[in-house]
């Protein structure tokens, strides 16, 4: 079974993003627990949480299929330590909001060196934040997203997302989200057939598909290996149309949250019909 959906506004209040999704025929969400533009946030009260909880249940989308991203704000990998610092208290907040609205799952970006550190003194940085995360959290599973590799930003290589989940303390809660735009920028090919086979054949080998809990899907308004991250609607950019065919047809990601962050969001609903009429039975 897919679970198709979007990145749905959660504006006035986190109870609303399962309204809005539900309004999509979306079966599955993401969202921010909180301003992704801000480091503060006030707490979750439990009026918020019972009515997020009784608006999910409603949408009929399964908590697991709902896929919380956290603040832009966020780098675990910061080479200053008072901002790797307060990185990882917003971070474990961020964890913490999920355990309270019964999510499992939060989307991360993993970090920036800043042109201050070498990749892997950095992507040390983000495990060690992840693991102190892992330590006074349950439940919740840190889902690493693949970046474009724009700037300094790490988690562009399949390499990258391998080592921080090979050097985490408790390999069952993590797992990886891969963004196609993301994907297609930072050189891994999904135009046709057979460059999505031999990107997603590398991505079994080199990370392994028990770890793909979410995805991003869109298309990329700049070109193949460019790094630029700009996306775009589904069939209108660089990548095209059938790749999200290959994807709606993947045994690998069936039953986890397949997110939409394309940039016409009036067009969602269409766009969640038109990947589901993808599917071959
Ligand atoms: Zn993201
Ligand atoms: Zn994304």
């Amino acid at each position: 079974m897919k679970q198709f959906g979007a990145h749905v506004s959660a504006s006035g209040g986190v109870f609303n993003a399962p309204i809005n999704a539900k309004e999509l025929n979306a079966k599955a969400f993401a969202l921010f627990t909180k301003n992704q533009r801000q480091w503060s946030a006030k707490q979750l009260d439990e009026k918020t949480i019972d009515l997020f909880k009784q608006n999910l249940e409603l949408s009929g989308v399964k908590p697991c299929h709902v896929l919380p991203h956290d603040s832009y704000l966020i780098n675990l990998g910061h080479p200053e330590v008072e901002k790797r610092e307060k990185s990882l208290d917003a971070f474990i907040d961020e964890v913490q909001r999920c355990e309270l609205l019964g999510l499992d799952r939060l989307n991360f970006h993993p970090g920036s060196h800043l042109k201050q550190l070498s990749e892997e003194e950095c992507l040390n940085f983000i495990v060690e934040s992840m693991n102190k995360t892992l330590e006074v959290t349950k439940d919740v599973k840190l889902v690493i997203e693949n970046t474009a590799g724009q700037g300094s930003n790490l988690g562009y290589k399949f390499e990258h997302l391998a080592y921080l989940i090979n050097n985490s303390i408790d390999k069952s809660r993590v797992g990886v989200c891969i963004d196609t735009c993301h994907l297609f920028v930072s050189g891994y090919d999904i135009r046709t057939r057979e460059t999505y086979d031999k990107t997603f054949a590398e991505f079994d080998q080199k990370i392994g598909s028990e770890y793909l809990l979410g995805m991003h899907i869109n298309d990329s308004l700049a070109p193949f290996e460019s790094k630029k991250d700009r996306h775009h609607s589904l069939g209108k950019g660089e990548i095209g149309i059938d790749a999200f065919k290959f994807i709606a047809n993947d045994p690998r990601m069936d039953d986890i949250p397949l997110i939409l962050e394309t940039i016409d969001s009036t067009i969602w609903k269409e766009e969640i019909e038109l990947l589901y009429s993808f599917i071959e039975s």
